[in-house]
C-alpha cells in the first residue's frame, strides 16, 4: 500500500508517494504560488521531472489534482491508478493537548484541529485547508494526521509547566508543547535499531538541528523534555531565531526603540539567532566560511549555537538521570561535522567520546563515536514524510 505524505502551507503545498513498508519514495514535488496563479513541480526517479510549470491553481484542489495526474501520468506516472493509493498522510502543526498520537481523520477530529488554531494561527488553518482539498478531490480515501507536537504530549508536567500564574494554563493552554516531534519520534525508532536495542531500553538525546533546531530527551522510547516551548522560538538559537531569552530584555528594547510587540517578536522570529549574531547568515555553510576567512562574528555565532546545545544535553542528561545515545539529525546536525565535534567536546566526563575520522561524514546513518565510547553518538538523517506514511498506514491497518 503506498501513502500519499501531504504537508500544506497558505500557498504551497509539499508532497511525496511513499511505500511505508520498503520505505521506497516513488515521487515527490511541489505545489507554490496556490490562489496566485500555480506552479507544479514533480520528481521522480527515471521519470521525466517537471520543474515549476505553469498548472492553474485557484485553491488547493486544483493542486491536489495536479499531483494526482502526475502521479497517474501514463508517460510520466508512478502508478496505474489512484486505487494504489491506499491513504493520505497530512501534517499537522499544532495538535495542542487534544492530541498525543496520530489519528484517522473525522468530522471530530477536524473540530479538535480548529480548536487548535489559536495555538498555531498560521500553521494549522493552512493544515486544515490542505485535508478538506483532499477529502473533495479523494473521496473515500482514509486520511491520518500527523501532528508535531503530539510525540511530546508524554512531557511530564515539570517539564511542560511553566512558572507563571496556573490561570494561564488552566484558562489559556499556556504551556510548553515542543514541535518537531516527527522527526524525534523518527530518529529515536532508528537509534534503537542501529544500538539492536529495544526503545524501552534507551535514554536518547536527540538533537534536530537544522534552520528551526529543538533537542529532545526520549527516555523508554518517550519524550520527557523537549527544547521548544509554547511557540518553536524557544530553546537553542536557530537560523533567525533567538531561543531561549530573558523576557525582561523585551521590555527594554521596546521602550527604548518605541518598538511594539508584533515588531520585536519579528525580530526574534526573523532577524535574530545566528544570522543576528554573525551578522553573516543564517545558513551554517555561510558562516563556516566567514570564519575561516577570520569572521570573529561567524566563529561567535557557531560557538554560541553548539554551547547552548550542548547546555540542553547536559540537562537532559541530568533531567534522564543518565544518557546512552547521543543523536544529531536534520540539516546542520546530518552535514556539519564541526558543529557536531564542538557540541561533544569537553562531553568527555558524561563518557562522550567522539571519533573525529568518523565524524568526518555527511547524511547517512553512522555511529559516530569512538570504540568504547559510553554514551553512543549517532549520525541519523532524519525523515518526517517516512514516519508520517509509517504512522498512517499502521492507523489505516487497524
Ligand atoms: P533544515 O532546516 O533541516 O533543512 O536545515 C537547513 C540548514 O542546514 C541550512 O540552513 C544550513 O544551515 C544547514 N546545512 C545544510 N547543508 C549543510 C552543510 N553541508 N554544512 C553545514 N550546514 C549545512
Amino acid at each position: 500500500m503506498n501513502i500519499l505524505v501531504i504537508n500544506a502551507g497558505s500557498s504551497s503545498l509539499k508532497y511525496q508517494l511513499l511505500d511505508p513498508i520498503s520505505g521506497v519514495l516513488l515521487a515527490k514535488g511541489l505545489c507554490e504560488r496556490i490562489g496566485i496563479d500555480g506552479k507544479f513541480t514533480y520528481k521522480a526517479d527515471g521519470k521525466q521531472t517537471l520543474d515549476a510549470v505553469d498548472i492553474p491553481m485557484p485553491t488547493h484542489s486544483e493542486a491536489i489534482q495536479a499531483v494526482l495526474d502526475a502521479l497517474v501520468d501514463k508517460d510520466n506516472g508512478v502508478i496505474a491508478s489512484m486505487s494504489e493509493i491506499g491513504a493520505v498522510g497530512h501534517r499537522v502543526v499544532h495538535g495542542g493537548e487534544a492530541f498525543n498520537k496520530s489519528v484517522l481523520i473525522d468530522g471530530e477530529v477536524l473540530k479538535a484541529i480548529e480548536d487548535c488554531i489559536p495555538l498555531a494561527p498560521l500553521h494549522n488553518p493552512a493544515n486544515l485547508t490542505g485535508i478538506r482539498a483532499c477529502q473533495k478531490v479523494m473521496p473515500g480515501v482514509p486520511m491520518a494526521a500527523v501532528f508535531d507536537t503530539a510525540f511530546h504530549q508524554t512531557m511530564p508536567p515539570q517539564a511542560y509547566m511553566y512558572a507563571l500564574p496556573y490561570a494561564w494554563y488552566e484558562n489559556d493552554k499556556v504551556r510548553r508543547y515542543g514541535f518537531h516531534g516527527t522527526s524525534h519520534k523518527y530518529v529515536a525508532g532508528r537509534a534503537a535499531a542501529m544500538l539492536n536495542k529495544k526503545p524501552e531500553e534507551l535514554k536518547i538525546i536527540s538533537c534536530h538541528l537544522g534552520n528551526g533546531s529543538s533537542i529532545t530527551a526520549v527516555e523508554g522510547g518517550k519524550s520527557v523534555d523537549t527544547s521548544m516551548g509554547f511557540t518553536p522560538l524557544a530553546g537553542v538559537p536557530m537560523g533567525t531565531r533567538s531561543g531561549d531569552l530573558d523576557a525582561g530584555i523585551l521590555q527594554y528594547v521596546m521602550n527604548k526603540y518605541g518598538m511594539s510587540i508584533d515588531e520585536i517578536l519579528s525580530t526574534l522570529n526573523k532577524k535574530s539567532g545566528v544570522e543576528g549574531l554573525s551578522c553573516v547568515s543564517s545558513d551554517f555553510r555561510d558562516l563556516e566560511s566567514a570564519a575561516e576567512k577570520g569572521n570573529q562574528k561567524a566563529a561567535l555565532a557557531q560557538e554560541k549555537f553548539a554551547y547552548e546545545v550542548k547546555k540542553y544535553v547536559g540537562a537532559y542528561a541530568a533531567a534522564m538521570g543518565g544518557v546512552d545515545a547521543l543523536v544529531f539529525t536534520a540539516g546542520v546536525g546530518e552535514n556539519d561535522k564541526a558543529v557536531r565535534a564542538m557540541v561533544c567536546q569537553g562531553l568527555e566526563y558524561m563518557g562522550v567520546k567522539l571519533d573525529p575520522a568518523a565524524n568526518d561524514v555527511r547524511g547517512k546513518e553512522t555511529v559516530l563515536s569512538a570504540a568504547g565510547s559510553k554514551v553512543k553518538v549517532l549520525l541519523i538523517p532524519t525523515n518526517e514524510e517516512l514516519m508520517i506514511a509509517m504512522d498512517t498506514a499502521e492507523l489505516v491497518k487497524q
